[in-house]
């Protein structure tokens, strides 16, 4: 039986696997579907600290991979679909392949909830269409954006974006925002930014390089099609927690996602069983926080352990 078991290879995932193997409990992480999580789509990343010239998402995964497995964490392709956690045995199932441990933390993070449009994906990390006004933002410094949705996310993203965008036109399907109060107030208030209500995005349009111009959009009540000019895409209609297989087992709020043990970030009512990263935060989601996610998840586990022993 493993002393542990990492399902997750972003931020979280690799950060519990460093604290973990160099607690000596040689750590095994299970990497899903998106190997290295969600930042390998994000062309560069200018926040992480320590990298005052910023860093491709890509680069830097490979780097917190290399530096767990350097301390001794083994990392196995399997997407686990069904658990089974007893006090003393938690049980993994990934397709045919089955695992066993004392303790795991789950770190499957979440995926951006997309429109599943044409041209979406074409232009998706790179090209112009992005979820993450934090990472991407800065990228589109004097250009028009637009910013897809009307939650809280929608609304921080336009707000966000204000700081360097020339004009942020805001697309909501509805006639009034979802998002806080102090948030819709904020956003409706602010002069670089236009609202385009009842209305959904039909496709991204790209220029000759491939690379986002202009958005299709129909008003819902008229039908009446228009396009709107934009260099970028920022699509906030919320994520989808990796959650599916914790169903029932560990509890879930209503958008999905982990719900730890109260007073803890980390901890959950199952003792041994850690949650780490953006499958258990809806309200932070940085590369940085679930990083910070991963070592507490590690330390936590690391201390339960060696209680049990
Ligand atoms: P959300 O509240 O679920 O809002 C999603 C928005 O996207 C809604 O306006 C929804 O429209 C729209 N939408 C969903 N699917 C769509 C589709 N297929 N096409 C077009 N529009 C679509 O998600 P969120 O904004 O990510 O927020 C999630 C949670 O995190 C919320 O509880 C929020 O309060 C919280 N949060 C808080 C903060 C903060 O406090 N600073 C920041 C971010 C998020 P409808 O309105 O028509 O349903």
């Amino acid at each position: 039986m493993e002393n542990i078991i990492i399902l997750g290879t972003g931020c979280a995932g690799f950060t519990a696997g460093i604290y973990t193997a160099r607690a000596n409990l040689r750590p095994l992480i299970l990497e899903g579907k998106q190997p290295g999580g969600q930042l390998t789509t994000t062309s560069e990343v200018e926040n992480f600290p320590g990298f005052p010239e910023g860093v491709d998402g890509f680069s830097l995964m490979d780097q917190l991979r290399k530096q767990a497995t350097k301390f001794g964490a083994r990392v196995e392709n399997a997407y686990v679909d069904r658990v089974e956690f007893h006090q003393d045995k938690k049980v993994l199932f990934a397709g045919e392949k089955r695992f066993e441990a004392h303790s795991v933390i789950i770190a499957t993070g979440a995926a951006p909830r997309l429109l599943g449009i044409p041209g979406e994906q074409e232009m998706y990390g790179g090209k112009g269409v992005t979820t993450c006004a934090t990472c991407d933002g800065a990228f589109y410094r004097g250009m028009e954006v637009v910013v897809v949705g009307g939650g809280d996310s929608a609304c921080e993203e336009a707000l966000f974006l204000t700081r360097f965008c020339k004009k942020v036109t805001l697309v909501h399907r509805r006639d009034e925002l979802r998002a806080s109060q102090i948030m819709a107030k904020r956003t409706l208030e602010h002069e670089k930014i236009q609202p385009i209500w009842n209305s959904s995005v039909e496709e991204i349009l790209a220029d000759e390089e491939g690379k986002a111009r202009a958005i299709r959009i129909k008003n819902l009540k008229s039908e009446e099609q228009s396009e709107v000019a934009c260099k970028g895409v920022f699509i906030a209609i919320g994520h989808i927690p990796n959650t599916k297989p914790f169903q029932g087992i560990i509890p879930l709020d209503e958008n999905g996602y982990l719900i730890p043990e109260e007073k803890s970030m980390v901890k959950t009512s199952i003792p041994g069983i850690y949650v780490a990263g953006d499958c258990a935060d809806h309200v932070f989601r940085q590369a940085i926080t679930a990083a910070g996610m991963g070592c507490q998840a590690a330390i936590e586990a690391e201390r339960w352990l060696a209680e049990k022993k």
